[in-house]
C-alpha cells in the first residue's frame, strides 16, 4: 500500500512538474502558480512517506481539490489518471519494455517516453532510470519540457494507455509560434519539403478527444479543392505544382548532376506520405551550384502528368540551397520489375503515422532510386502541399524507372497526388 501511495505521489509530481511546464509555456500565471504549490506539496509529501501517510493522504486530496479548480488543464487531469492507472499494476513499464524489446528501430522519443516511465515506476531517486532518460533525451535534442511531456505522452499511448495527447504533441500541429519553436519543430521544419503548416492559428483538431489535427488531406472536406481557404497561395498562386508536361519545350543548357551518398535510414509516416530524411552529405549541383538533398518522398500515383498520363507513383527529392531556395527532383515510377530499393524501403515503413524511425543497421543510397540517364523537364512550381509555396524548381526526369505493381499496392496511402495546376504562361525547359 505504501509503495502504490509513493508510486502515484511520484507520478503526480513527475506530470505536476510536466503540466508546471506546459502551463508556464501557455502562459497561464494563476494555474502556474497552483502546480507550483502542488508540486513542492507533493514532494515534500514523498520525503515524509513511512512515517507520515496522514500527509500524504493530505497532499493527495488538495491535489484533488486543485484538480477540480483546473477545468482547462483537463487533458492533464486525465493523464495523471492515465499514469496512476498504469502505476497502480505496475504492468505497464513491463509490457512497454516487452514490446519495445521486440522492435528494432525504437525512435528516441519513445526512448524518452520509455524513460520517463521508468522514473515513473523506479522512482526519480534510480540513478539508472534517470541515466537512462537524460540518456535518451539527449540523443532525442528533446531539452525542454513541453518535449519531455510529449515524448512521455507517446509512449504512454504507445504502451496503450487511452491517454490525449496534447495537440502540440501531435506531428501536424507543431506550431512555429511567437518564437517557440523548439530545436527539433525547427529542424522539422526546415527539412519539411513538403510544409506542415503555415504557422497559422490552428483552427482544427483542437479537442481533447481527437488525437489527429487534420489541416488538410487528400480528398473531402480539406482535400486539394478546399487548400486555398487555409493555404490561401495554394488557390492563388501562378506557379503552383504539379504539371502536365507537354510540349513545346524550351532548349536549356541547365547542367543537373547528383552526388548523392550511402547514410543510415530514418524514415517516418507523417499521415500524408512515407518520408525518408536524408543524412548531411548528399547534394545535387545545378550549373555547380550545390543544393543539400534533405530528404525524399512518394505520390501515388505521379502527380505530374507527361502528355495528360500519369504514372504509378513518383519519387520527389528535396532539396535546399544556402540561400534557401528549394529543387526538388521527380523520378517517375512505372510499373514493372520489382525495384530492389523501395523493397529496402518498403521492410522499413513505418504504416502507421508517427515520428521518425531509424531501424538499427539499415542504410541506404537515395541513387539507389535514380535511372541512369538524367534528361529532365523543368519548370518553376510550388510545394505541392499545403501551403503550396513558390520558388521551387523541378526537375523531373524523362527516364522512369520501374516499381513492382506488389510494392504500388504497398504503399499506405492510396491515393496522395495534388491535381495537376494551370500553366500559367510558364515555359517549361527540357535539356
Ligand atoms: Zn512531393
Amino acid at each position: 500500500m505504501k509503495r502504490t501511495i509513493v508510486e502515484v505521489i511520484l507520478a503526480l509530481a513527475l506530470i505536476g512538474a510536466g503540466a508546471f511546464g506546459w502551463i508556464h509555456w501557455k502562459g497561464n500565471q494563476k494555474a502556474t502558480s497552483q502546480l507550483t504549490e502542488l508540486k513542492a506539496a507533493s514532494e515534500e509529501a514523498t520525503k515524509a512517506v513511512g512515517e507520515k501517510e496522514a500527509a500524504i493522504k493530505a497532499a493527495e486530496e488538495e491535489m484533488s481539490a486543485l484538480r477540480e479548480e483546473m477545468a482547462p488543464l483537463e487533458n492533464q487531469a486525465q493523464q495523471l489518471m492515465a499514469v496512476k492507472a498504469a502505476m497502480a499494476n505496475g504492468a505497464t513499464l513491463a509490457d512497454l519494455e516487452a514490446a519495445y524489446k521486440s522492435q528494432k528501430n525504437l525512435s528516441a522519443e519513445r526512448q524518452v517516453g520509455l524513460g520517463a516511465l521508468r522514473m515513473l515506476t523506479k522512482g526519480a531517486e534510480d540513478p539508472v532510470a534517470v541515466e537512462a532518460f537524460r540518456k535518451a533525451l539527449k540523443l532525442s535534442e528533446l531539452g525542454d519540457r513541453k518535449n519531455t511531456i510529449c515524448a512521455a505522452q507517446i509512449g504512454l499511448a504507445a504502451a496503450g494507455e487511452k491517454i490525449a495527447i496534447l495537440p502540440e504533441c501531435l506531428p501536424k500541429s507543431a506550431k512555429a509560434g511567437k518564437g517557440e519553436k523548439s530545436p527539433s519543430d525547427e529542424k522539422g521544419a526546415e527539412k519539411d519539403g513538403h510544409a506542415k503548416d503555415d504557422g497559422k492559428d490552428d483552427g482544427h483538431g483542437k479537442g481533447a478527444h481527437e488525437k489527429k489535427a487534420v489541416h488538410w488531406s487528400y480528398e473531402g472536406e480539406m482535400g486539394p479543392e478546399r487548400w486555398g481557404k487555409e493555404f490561401p497561395t495554394c488557390a492563388k498562386g501562378k506557379a503552383q505544382s504539379p504539371l502536365d508536361i507537354r510540349g513545346p519545350f524550351v532548349k536549356t543548357r541547365t547542367v543537373v548532376t547528383t552526388d548523392y551518398k550511402e547514410g543510415p535510414l530514418k524514415m517516418l509516416n507523417n499521415g500524408h506520405t512515407i518520408q525518408v530524411n536524408v543524412p548531411a552529405g548528399s547534394k545535387l549541383r545545378i550549373d555547380g551550384i550545390p543544393y543539400d538533398l534533405l530528404q525524399f518522398h512518394f505520390h501515388r500515383p505521379s502527380e505530374e502528368k507527361i502528355d495528360g498520363k500519369p504514372m504509378a507513383m513518383v519519387v520527389h527529392f528535396v532539396h535546399k540551397n544556402a540561400e534557401g531556395k528549394l529543387a526538388v527532383v521527380g523520378v517517375l515510377l512505372k510499373e514493372g520489375n520489382e525495384n530492389p530499393g523501395i523493397k529496402t524501403l518498403w521492410a522499413n515503413m513505418p504504416m502507421e503515422e508517427g515520428p521518425e524511425v531509424t531501424p538499427e543497421g539499415v542504410n541506404f543510397n537515395p541513387a539507389n532510386l535514380l535511372p541512369r540517364e538524367f534528361d529532365f523537364y523543368s519548370y518553376e512550381g510550388s510545394l505541392t502541399t499545403p501551403p503550396c509555396t513558390e520558388g521551387v524548381r523541378f526537375f523531373i526526369l524523362k527516364t522512369t524507372v520501374n516499381v513492382a505493381k506488389e510494392q504500388v499496392a504497398a504503399f499506405p496511402f492510396k491515393r496522395n497526388a495534388r491535381p495537376v495546376q494551370e500553366l500559367n504562361g510558364r515555359e517549361i525547359s527540357t535539356n
